[in-house]
Parts: structure tokens; C-alpha cells; sequence
């Protein structure tokens, strides 16, 4: 494994600066006046310190966001809603650079990545659904008997948006941008891990002429600041992406409150499986990028690799030797290709799994351990890991690791590994490689997940709807899908008898 000469760069942001709340259009520190840590993941020091809000704080965000709902938001013209989410999309892309860099120092993601990945796929979806503000309405709806019925399209209302620290920018747009286009206010409360991009964001979008109250942003720790959100009984949607486990706890702090409208985007183990007619080339590819993006930390990362049997052996030799090439180093590199874990918490549930496929039997063909950097900077670097010959009952295979962690196990034919790809309590997504038309099909019919990949892998566009099957999660993310978890339908009748 290539590992980069140990040295990091100074950070030379001025966001660095202590991370205060945005409430109101105004930037203030929790009213507790306490604050946290943000980490340098690469080298474990501190970057700066954020205020750690709670639920006084999100009572606050909560009651500007209502004001601003029922006031300026609702007053502005479609049109002059519309020309402020796209402007959002142009300051985005107009401080790319720096926001790349807070999003590598926060995170630990390579600087290739987030300039070139996060920050315009974040500026992109502004500027998709933008275009939504204009185009969302009703329906006039042919009833029996003397009357006219239509239906009109409106807001939730305050929304609750609790995001995780794998893609902080790109998680805040994805939850913003469609709530804002439908008419709702929002409460975000980023992940404690990375807060700092969500921040600029607020200054970006207050820059970008929105009401004050329309955005809010509350940073702080989950069990706070993420349970009192998704427990108030004046916010009337949650949306959330996180572990399977927290969206239990959002669904019943939803249940026991108001019955707020939950959609959940969470965990997965997804099953990628190359055949052996696949062009070795493209399934080793797409495999590659599956599992080793952004540390192994995304929810549809192809965890599970299915090989056929007969193409194991030329199939592995080539996977092996393209994960061999991967530079770990410093986030900031231009050359590194492998940051550090997001967290100490993190990087210590990865080398765990890692013992555990140990002994569950599964044979470690790469990497295996802690990386040798994790020593010589502080930071929470692991080895990026295949596993070979691994079975689908091991925890290994069952459970969602989020590290770069790849879990081999060989199939016979179609009927078999469809039946295994599905063993599984998540259907986040699925990919399967081959030069078989029919064989592409039949195999994404058949698979439980809401996105199949084919030949490729985590290609996303705004346009095209995201989200789980099964305990991943409910409700779709992009897309026209997305504008039904941020609108509801009133039915009205006119008696024209
Ligand atoms: P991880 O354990 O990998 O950090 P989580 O699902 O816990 O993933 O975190 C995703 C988001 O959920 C974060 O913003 C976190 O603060 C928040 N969160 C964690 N626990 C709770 C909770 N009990 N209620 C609401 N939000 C929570």
C-alpha cells in the first residue's frame, strides 16, 4: 500500500473560526454557552470549537422557523424562491475551493473527492430543484355531483433535517434544497463529527437573500439536540439519514410526539455481483469504487462482493492489485486517494470487524489492520481490507460495517445468488456486473433495493429518486420523488349546486 509522505498542510480558513447557531438569521452561541470540540480526523487536534446546542436551542430555531413559514417565506413569489435556491447553487460553486477544504479538514475525505464529487453535486441539487419551485401543483379532479374538487400542493410546514458526517455538505443539500423548493422551513441539525461545511452553508444561504427563519442550524450531539428536534411537537416533518438503529429512535420519539412524518434513509449491505461474462475491467472498476469512496463510508457502499465461482481467482487477482495502488494519506494531498475514518469511534469499529472476520474464518487478501499512519499522525487511518471466501451467514457479511471493508463470497448462478444478495435486512442498493442484457435484467428485477446499478457503480444524479427497501430506510431522496415527503394534499370542494 502507498502511503504518502507524512505532512499535513496548515488549514488557512478563516472558517476555522468557533462555529456558532443560526437561529433567526442570527449567528448565537447555545444558550447552555457550551461547546465541543471539532476534530481533525487526519491528526485527531482539534480544528475548532462549536456550540453545542439542545433542546432550549431548538425550541428557538423551531419558533423562528414557524415565524418565517407563516411570514416572509410564504409571501416571496415562486419565481423569487426560485431564484434564491438557484443563487444558493452559484455561492456554492463560487467558494468551491474553500468549502472543499473544510470538508476534507472536517471529514478526512481526500480534497479530489470533495472538490470534485461533494461540493458540485451539492451546488447541482440547489440548482435542481430550483427549477421545482415553479412547477409544483395541483389538480382539478372530475367527482360525481354538482361540485368542484381540487387539490392544492402545500408545505409540510417546519421540517427537522438530522444529517450524518459521511457527506456533510452534500447530506445538508439533499435535505435543504427540496424542502425549501416545496415552501417549508427547516431545522438541520449536521452530524457532531462535521459541522463546519453545514455552517458556511448557512452563511452562503443567508448571503443568498433567504428569510431569516428559513434555514436554521443547530449544531450539538444526536441524543440532545437530535432528540429534542425529532421529539417537538411544532416541527411537522423529520427527515433523517443515519444508522438503522437511530432511525428506530427518530421513528419513536416521532410516534410518541406529534406523528410527525418520518422518511429515513439508513443503513445497507449491499450485494455487488460480477459474473463471470462481465468485462473484468469495468466490474473491477465499479467493485473498487464501491467499496473504497470516501473510506468505505456511504450507506450503499457494495459490501457484499458476489463472484461467480469460475471467475474468482482472475477476477480477485485484478481487485487486489488496483486496491494495492490506493494512496492514504493527507485529506488534503491533491494525491491521496484514502483519507483517515471520520472518527476514533469509527476507526475502532472497522479494526473490530476486521478481527472479527478473522475469526469467523473469512481470509484477509488485503490490508487487515490498523494503518501504520494511524501511529505517526494521530489520525484515524485503517488498512483498506478485502476479505476472501467469507460466507453470507458471517456477521461479517450481515452486518453494516462503513469502513473500507470488502466481504467476498462466491455464487453458483443466477437463482443462487439472487437468493443470497437478498438475504439480508437492508436493500439500500445492489449493482451487478455482466455482458448479459437479459441476465442485467432479470438480476435487477429480482434484486429487493432501491437502486440497482448496472456495469457501474454510485452514480447518482439529481433527478433520480434514492433510498431503502426494507430496514434501510422509507421514502425517496432526489428527484420528482422527493417533492412527496416535503408537500401535502388538501382537497377542496365548491358546492356549485
Ligand atoms: P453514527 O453513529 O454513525 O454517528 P447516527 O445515525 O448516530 O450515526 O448519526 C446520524 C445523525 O443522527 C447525527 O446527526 C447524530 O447526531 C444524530 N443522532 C444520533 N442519535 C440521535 C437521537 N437519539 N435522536 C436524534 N438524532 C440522533
Amino acid at each position: 500500500m502507498a502511503t504518502s509522505a507524512v505532512k499535513f498542510s496548515p488549514p488557512k480558513l478563516a472558517q476555522l473560526k468557533p462555529g456558532k447557531l443560526l437561529i433567526g438569521g442570527k449567528w448565537v452561541d447555545a444558550k447552555s454557552g457550551k461547546r465541543f470540540d471539532a476534530l481533525n480526523p487526519a491528526t485527531g487536534q482539534t480544528l475548532t470549537t462549536l456550540a453545542e446546542g439542545d433542546k432550549a436551542d431548538v425550541d428557538l430555531a423551531v419558533k423562528a422557523a414557524r415565524a418565517a413559514f407563516e411570514g416572509a417565506w410564504a409571501k416571496l413569489l415562486p419565481r423569487e424562491r426560485q431564484a434564491m435556491l438557484w443563487k444558493v447553487g452559484d455561492l456554492i460553486l463560487e467558494n468551491a475551493d474553500e468549502i472543499a477544504e473544510i470538508e476534507s479538514l472536517d471529514n478526512g475525505k481526500p480534497i479530489r473527492e470533495s472538490r470534485n464529487v461533494d461540493i458540485p453535486m451539492a451546488a447541482e441539487v440547489f440548482r435542481y430543484y430550483a427549477g421545482w419551485v415553479t412547477k409544483i401543483h395541483g389538480e382539478t379532479v372530475p367527482v360525481n355531483g354538482p361540485f368542484f374538487n381540487y387539490t392544492l400542493r402545500e408545505p409540510m410546514g417546519v421540517v427537522g433535517q438530522i444529517i450524518p458526517w459521511n457527506f456533510p455538505l452534500l447530506m445538508a443539500a439533499w435535505k435543504l434544497a427540496p424542502a425549501l423548493a416545496c415552501g417549508n422551513t427547516c431545522v438541520l441539525k449536521p452530524a457532531e463529527q462535521t459541522s463546519l461545511s453545514a455552517l458556511r452553508l448557512g452563511e452562503l444561504i443567508l448571503e443568498a437573500g433567504l428569510p431569516e427563519g428559513v434555514v436554521n442550524i443547530i449544531t450539538g450531539f444526536g441524543p440532545t439536540a437530535g432528540a429534542a428536534l425529532s421529539a417537538h411537537m411544532d416541527v411537522d416533518k423529520i427527515a433523517f439519514t443515519g444508522e438503522t438503529s437511530t432511525g428506530r429512535l427518530i421513528l419513536e420519539a416521532s410516534a410518541k410526539s406529534n406523528l410527525k412524518r418520518p422518511s429515513l434513509e439508513l443503513g445497507g449491505k449491499s450485494p455487488n455481483i460480477v459474473f463471470a461474462d462481465a468485462d473484468m475491467d469495468t466490474a473491477v472498476r465499479g467493485t473498487f469504487t464501491g467499496i473504497f469512496f470516501n473510506q468505505g463510508q456511504v450507506c450503499c457502499a457494495g459490501s457484499r462482493l458476489f463472484v461467480e465461482e469460475k471467475a474468482h481467482d482472475v477476477f480477485m487477482e485484478k481487485l487486489v492489485a488496483r486496491a494495492a495502488k490506493i494512496k492514504q494519506g493527507d485529506p488534503l494531498d491533491p494525491g491521496t486517494t484514502m483519507g483517515p475514518q471520520v472518527s476514533k469511534e469509527q476507526m475502532e469499529k472497522v479494526l473490530s470487524y476486521l478481527e472479527l472476520g478473522r475469526q469467523e474464518g473469512a481470509q484477509p487478501v488485503l490490508g487487515g489492520g490498523p494503518s501504520k499512519l494511524a501511529e505517526e499522525t494521530g489520525g484515524y487511518f485503517v488498512e483498506p481490507t478485502i476479505f476472501d471466501r467469507a460466507t453470507n451467514d458471517m456477521r461479517l457479511a450481515r452486518e453494516e460495517i462503513f469502513g473500507p471493508v470488502l466481504t467476498t463470497i462466491t455464487f453458483r448462478d443466477i437463482e443462487d445468488v439472487v437468493r443470497q444478495g437478498n438475504d439480508t435486512l437492508y436493500g439500500l442498493a445492489a449493482g451487478v456486473f455482466t455482458s448479459d442484457v437479459r441476465k442485467a435484467h432479470r438480476v435487477a428485477a429480482a434484486l429487493r433495493a432501491g437502486t440497482v446499478w448496472v456495469n457501474t457503480w454510485n452514480v447518482f444524479d439529481p433527478a433520480s429518486p434514492f433510498g431503502g427497501y426494507k430496514m434501510s430506510g422509507f421514502g425517496r431522496e432526489l428527484g420528482a420523488h422527493c417533492l412527496e415527503l416535503y408537500t401535502q394534499t388538501k382537497s377542496v370542494w365548491v358546492n356549485l349546486g
